[in-house]
This record gives structure tokens, C-alpha cells and sequence, in this order.
């Protein structure tokens, strides 16, 4: 039996003895080594690997058996069985509608699932019915609606909202827009994308910003925020950005869409700002063929306010407002696309000794232009994510000629550009469907390859550009190279990240303002001391004691992501608390992110749309409320329902087997891989 670490608190216990939160992580990485073991675990390998046995780490057993029912995967008392075992796969509106109207009926909780990718296990809560998004309709392939300017000028937005993305786009400027299902993951639409533009006469028309990896979701993603450092975040703007309607059932089970219908200029931002975003209902919601679906006026009852809805779904997290069915993304005018790698596929020892050299090009290039004699534009069609060895442009930019500059000054031999190699592609697509073509052939593959630890210990924090200008030489000295060329900052703020926000979002100003994001920052207890009591005032607004500041990002942001104490920001909250003494004694999880003001009005926006709690995913808004003794009671109930689900009724909640509910068959399934989330996303 495998020695699984259990976590109820951050003290772990591994195989009967107490151990470090290091040693959790080593486990986790054999563990996920034995599902995938040509896996590539950048970073982790060499941040775990060597320290394994000075550790005093057991191994996992080897001969460990995925397929032995005995084993601890299926074991009921592996507490890391925290997952839902009732499992829907809706494919069309009408079954989460049923879905959702069958969970209020029997007082079930709802989780929604694309990826599973969440660091913070938000699709995957344990006791509650998962809707896994994975067979619902595909809008991406056929999903593209050119937006012709000349008949938009010329007509009103229509009551059902049937044109308003057209209208909103070319307001934007932007060309078209590509309606993607709530199931989809990125490989599938970026290849939609491309496989329209391949079909265009007059050669590649369309641009798609989205996350570096085929497997996440443009729902999650774009729903946290969305960090495009491989698509151009900073040349079109972070995913919330990127929407323009948004098509959703709620969890009062009315199946909406609504948008921005009134705009105005904004001096500052290169998109109007949203002044209105109406919302219409479906009127016929047992209807399942979508040619027939009718869209009125939401009825008097309806009582959520669409401009609140669109603040909120775009930044405030996903599976917390609602089941996303479609959302309609603006596409952007295509440019082609070039990838750098440092010293990647030879590596010499000579280019290894300028790791640090291109390190820091990196960080002026994309984050201090001027002291390479860059312009900003040429800055901001480069971006970066936390992969050091890359850099992702688009259209024209200055890379070698401003390398070959830097060593120059810096006394180098020119032949030292010669360690950084530039591949160009039509798309990202195309360069992602060839960078893993071993792994998933035909497909836009991972980068980086899911892992159990990705963003576990990370610490998101989102730097400013100001305190960068500001402490450029200690960035430098002291916060850049700190993982050699290991995972470096997240380069993809700055430039459209700041400026094509409608200002109707609630991605937190922190991501406006940034210039990276890193973790170098919270790396040990001594690091993050230091953080919280120096660096952080410095960085951030934390003079008026009732408003905390926005200062994480949500997209990489795990369950264990540095927080400080309530009583004194000063002070990081201890790791030895479990997470119920985090929750009482430290600032929230979601204030970190969002700071006090955005989250108040989050947290009302959230009793509004969803009363009963019923999408109270793990992390997510007020999902950290105290549960009073009459919510507990409220819990014992359902546990009721569940066993008269079991026992009566027409509909059988089995752990396996099928009914009917909607429009389509819904099939349950029992989830028999019970290890953390982010190693259940291994999913394609
Ligand atoms: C390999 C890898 C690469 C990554 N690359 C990037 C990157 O480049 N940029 C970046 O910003 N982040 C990146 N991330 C982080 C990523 O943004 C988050 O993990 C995100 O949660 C993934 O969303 P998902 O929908 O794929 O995952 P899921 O875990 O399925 O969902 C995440 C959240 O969205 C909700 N959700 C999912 N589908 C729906 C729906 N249809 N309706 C309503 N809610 C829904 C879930 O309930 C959950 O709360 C990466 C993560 C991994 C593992």
C-alpha cells in the first residue's frame, strides 16, 4: 500500500509519521510518475528529486497497481478520496438545466468540471454531483462569425442579443467572433481557429489568445482571469478580456446569455468601457433543438442584474455563478507567430554560463524595453510564461538585434546569439501540435505537462511595474535568477494587460498594474517574512488598516498560496496552522486575490445569483463563510436527500448506470481514480 500523504492540515502525515510539506511533494511526484512515466516534470524533478533521500523520504512501492481493486485507490479510508463520486456528462443545455433543477429538488451541491486542471480542486468537491463538461456540444469547429462592419452600422442590436457580439466587436476593432462549448479545451479551439484559417483564400485571418496548454479550458481559464504568455496577452489582453457574450445556465436554472449592449470611449484603454450589459432568458427551456431556442426578456421574478453577472463571471471564478454552456470570444487580426528557445535542444556549456545573461535580457526586454533601446510596441509583442528558456512573438519584434546589442555592451562575443534559436510557425497551434508530438500526436500539446505540483507552493504574486522601475537592481540581483533557469517570473502583463480591460470586470487592478509574477518572492520562511513585512508594504497599498490589497493572481493561485495573519499583514500566516486555523487567523484566500473592496462586492454579487449556495466550490467566493449551526443542519438534510434519491423516486442516483432527465441521456459514472485534483486533470 502507498504511503499517501494526508492533509487535513499543512502538517501532513505520511505512512503513520508526521512530515514536511516537501515530502508531500515528493510523494505526489511519484505517485503521478506512475500514471505517466515519460512524464517531463520541469522544475519539480530538480527541486525534489536529489532532496528525496536526504529527506528520508520512503519511495512509493513500485509495484503499486492502478488496475488491483484493493488497492489504495479504491480504499475508502485513502484520504485523498475527496472527490464526488456522482458524476453527469451533459451534452446539450436542456440536461444541466435538468441537472440543476434536479439538484435544487433533492438539495444537492453542484461542481463543474472541464479540465480538472484547478489548483485549488474548485471543479472536483467532494459530496456534490459533478457536471463534467467534457461531451457537451462543440461550437469552436463550425463557430466562427466574421463581423462585417457595414451591416452592423446599419442595424440596431437585436432584443435577443443575436447580433450583439458583432456589434461589440467591431467597436473593438476586432474581426470576427468564435463561439466555444462549455466542454472545450484549448487544443480543440485553437485547432478550429486554425483550421479556418487555413481555409481562407486570401491567406491566415484570425487570432485566439488563450492558455499555453491543450488541456486547459477556455472556461476556467478565462473565468480566473487568463494569463496569455504564449498568445499575445500583452498585444490583446488577459482572457477576461477576450469575452463579448456569455451564454450560461444559473442556479436559479434559467438559461441566459447577455453582454455589453452600451459602450462609451475610455481615455487611457484601447476598448470602450461598458456602460450596460443586458440579458435575456430562454423562454422555452425544455426545448433541445437549439435552431428552435426562443431568447425574451427575462421574467419579473428574474432578479439578477446582468451587469453584476458580467463583472463577476469574467474574473470572479468559474463554477461559483453558474454552468457556462457557450461563450462567444472576439478574434483578433492574425499575426504569424515565432518562438525563441535559450540554449533548449543542444544545450552547450558555453550558452548554459549565459543563463542568467538571457534571464535578464528577458525581464528588460519585456518588462524595462527602454534600457535595451526597444520600443514599447516591439516590447509588447513578445510575452512570456513561466518557462525561462522561452519567449513567444507575434508579428515584428527586436529580440536578436537587441541581444546582440546587450552583448556588445556587455563585452560578449556575438556568436553568444547563436545559443538562442528562433523557430517560426503559422500559429501557436501549429508550433504546440509539433512541440509534443510524441505525447499527443495531432494534438496542441501541454506546456508545461500537468504535474501534482504546478502552482502547489507558488506564490502567484503579481509584481508592479512601478516597484520594478523602482528596485530594478535588487529585481536583479535578488529576486530573477533565484531558479537559474528553472521556472522564471510570468511575463504576460504590461501593454494590452493593462489598457483593454471595459473596466467591467473583476480581474483585480493588481493584474492590470503588474509587470510579472512570481513566486521568488515566498520561496522559504525566511523569503516570505521578509515579504510580508518589507517588500509587500513597499509593493502595495496596505496603509488603510480595513482594505487589504489585491496581490495575487487567481489562474496559478493554490489552496496554500502566502497569505498574512488578520491581526498584523506583517506577519505570514504560519504554516504549521491547518487550514481551518488559516481560515480563522489569516487574510482569505480570496482577499489576497481580490483585495477587501472587490471582494465585498463579490461576495454580495454572490448571494444574489446563488442564494442557496449551491455552487460553493472549494476557494471560491464565500465558500470560506462560517457554516453556522444551521447550515450543518442544512448538511445532515442533504445527506438525507441523498439516501432518498437512492431509495425512491423516479430518477436513481446510482453509482453507476444511466437516466434520463433532459433532453439527452445523462450518464453517471463513479470516479475511481481518487488522487488530488490537479492529477485528476489528465484528461484530453
Ligand atoms: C498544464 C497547465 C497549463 C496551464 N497554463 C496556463 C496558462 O497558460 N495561463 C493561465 O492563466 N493559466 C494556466 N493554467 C492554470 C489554469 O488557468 C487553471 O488551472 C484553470 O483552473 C484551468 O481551468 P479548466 O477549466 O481547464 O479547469 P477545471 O478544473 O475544469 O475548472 C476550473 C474552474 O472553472 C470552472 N469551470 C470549468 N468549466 C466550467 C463551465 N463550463 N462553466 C462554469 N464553470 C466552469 C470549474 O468549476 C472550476 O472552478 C495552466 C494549468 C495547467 C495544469
Amino acid at each position: 500500500m502507498i504511503s499517501q500523504p494526508d492533509c487535513v492540515s499543512l502538517t501532513c502525515t505520511v505512512g503513520g509519521a508526521s512530515a514536511t510539506l516537501d515530502q508531500v511533494m515528493i510523494n505526489m511526484l511519484q505517485l503521478f510518475k506512475q500514471f505517466e512515466d515519460d512524464i517531463a516534470i520541469i522544475g519539480l524533478t530538480d527541486a525534489y528529486g536529489p532532496e528525496a533521500a536526504a529527506l528520508g523520504v520512503e519511495p512509493m512501492s513500485t509495484d503499486f497497481d492502478l488496475s488491483n481493486p484493493d488497492g489504495f485507490i479504491l480504499d475508502e479510508s485513502n484520504p485523498s478520496l475527496n472527490l464526488p463520486t456522482r458524476v453527469l456528462f451533459p451534452a446539450i443545455a436542456s440536461d444541466v438545466i435538468a441537472a440543476i433543477n434536479f439538484a435544487k429538488e433533492h438539495g444537492l451541491e453542484i461542481s463543474v468540471k472541464n479540465s480538472g486542471h484547478s489548483y485549488t480542486g474548485s471543479s472536483s468537491k467532494k459530496d456534490t454531483l459533478l457536471l463534467n463538461m467534457n461531451k457537451y456540444t462543440q461550437y469552436s469547429p463550425t463557430g466562427i462569425t466574421d463581423c462585417d462592419e457595414s451591416v452592423v452600422l446599419d442595424s440596431e442590436i437585436a432584443q435577443d442579443l443575436s447580433n450583439q457580439s458583432c456589434h461589440l466587436s467591431v467597436a473593438k476593432n476586432k474581426p470576427a467572433v468564435l463561439r466555444v462549448g462549455g466542454g472545450e479545451n484549448f487544443d480543440k479551439v485553437y485547432r478550429a481557429v486554425t483550421n479556418a484559417n487555413k481555409a481562407q483564400e486570401g491567406g491566415y485571418k484570425y487570432h485566439l489568445v488563450g492558455g499555453a496548454a491543450g488541456t486547459v479550458s477556455p472556461m476556467g481559464w478565462t473565468w480566473l482571469g487568463g494569463l496569455g504568455g504564449t498568445t499575445g496577452s500583452r498585444l490583446y489582453g488577459l482572457g477576461v478580456d477576450q469575452v463579448v457574450q456569455i451564454e450560461m445556465i444559473l442556479p436559479n436554472g434559467h438559461h441566459v446569455k447577455f453582454g455589453p449592449t452600451e459602450w462609451e470611449d475610455a481615455e487611457g484603454f484601447i476598448v470602450p468601457k461598458t456602460t450596460l450589459v443586458t440579458g435575456v432568458c430562454r423562454s422555452n427551456p425544455e426545448e433541445v433543438d437549439e435552431e428552435k431556442w426562443v431568447w425574451e426578456t427575462c421574467p419579473d421574478d428574474f432578479n439578477i442584474d446582468f451587469n453584476d453577472l458580467w463583472l463577476a463571471v469574467r474574473g470572479g471564478g468559474g463554477g461559483t455563478w453558474g454552468v457556462v454552456t457557450s461563450v462567444l470570444l472576439q478574434l483578433h487580426d492574425y499575426l504569424p507567430y515565432h518562438k525563441y528557445q535559450w540554449n533548449k535542444d543542444s544545450p552547450t556549456d558555453e550558452c548554459t554560463a549565459l543563463d542568467p545573461l538571457w534571464n535578464e535580457f528577458k525581464a528588460m526586454y519585456l518588462i524595462m524595453p527602454s534600457l535595451l533601446n526597444v520600443t514599447k510596441e516591439m516590447s509588447y509583442a513578445c510575452s512570456s510564461p513561466d518557462v525561462s528558456f522561452l519567449l513567444n512573438c507575434y508579428g515584428e519584434d527586436d529580440v536578436v538585434p537587441a541581444f546582440s546589442r546587450l552583448l556588445s555592451d556587455r563585452n560578449i562575443p556575438d556568436a553568444a546569439t547563436d545559443c538562442l534559436s528562433k523557430t517560426a510557425w503559422n500559429d501557436f497551434a501549429e508550433g504546440g501540435v509539433n512541440g509534443d508530438a510524441d505525447r499527443y500526436p495531432g494534438q496542441v500539446g501541454d506546456s508545461p505537462n500537468p504535474s501534482p505540483a504546478v502552482g502547489s507552493l507558488g506564490g502567484s504574486i503579481l509584481v508592479p511595474q512601478s516597484w520594478i522601475e523602482e528596485n530594478w537592481d535588487t529585481f536583479l540581483d535578488k529576486y530573477l535568477n533565484i531558479n537559474g533557469l528553472g521556472p522564471s517570473p510570468y511575463y504576460s502583463f504590461g501593454g494590452a494587460s493593462s489598457t483593454a480591460s471595459d473596466q467591467a470586470n473583476s480581474l483585480s487592478q493588481a493584474h492590470r498594474e503588474a509587470a510579472l509574477m512570481t513566486a521568488s518572492f515566498v520561496i522559504d520562511d525566511n523569503a516570505l517574512a521578509d515579504f510580508w513585512a518589507n517588500i509587500a508594504p513597499d509593493m502595495f497599498d496596505t496603509s488603510n488598516e480595513s482594505k487589504f490589497p489585491p496581490i495575487v493572481s487567481s489562474n496559478h493561485a493554490s489552496s496554500l498560496i502566502s497569505r498574512p495573519l488578520k491581526e498584523d499583514w506583517a506577519k505570514p500566516c504560519p504554516s504549521k496552522l491547518t487550514f481551518e486555523e488559516r481560515d480563522a487567523n489569516c487574510i482569505s484566500f480570496s482577499e489576497v486575490i481580490y483585495g477587501t473592496d472587490r471582494l465585498k462586492r463579490l461576495e454580495e454579487i454572490k448571494l444574489a445569483v446563488d442564494p442557496t449556495f449551491m455552487f460553493d466550490c472549494e476557494h471560491c467566493i464565500l465558500n470560506n463563510r462560517p457554516k453556522s449551526a444551521t447550515i450543518q443542519e442544512e448538511e445532515e438534510e442533504v445527506e438525507n436527500n441523498e439516501v432518498d434519491v437512492e431509495e425512491g423516486g423516479d430518477v436513481v442516483l446510482a453509482d453507476s448506470g444511466s437516466v434520463s432527465l433532459g433532453g439527452t441521456t445523462l450518464l453517471f459514472a463513479v470516479l475511481t481514480v481518487g488522487l488530488l485534483p490537479s492529477v485528476l486533470s489528465l484528461q484530453w
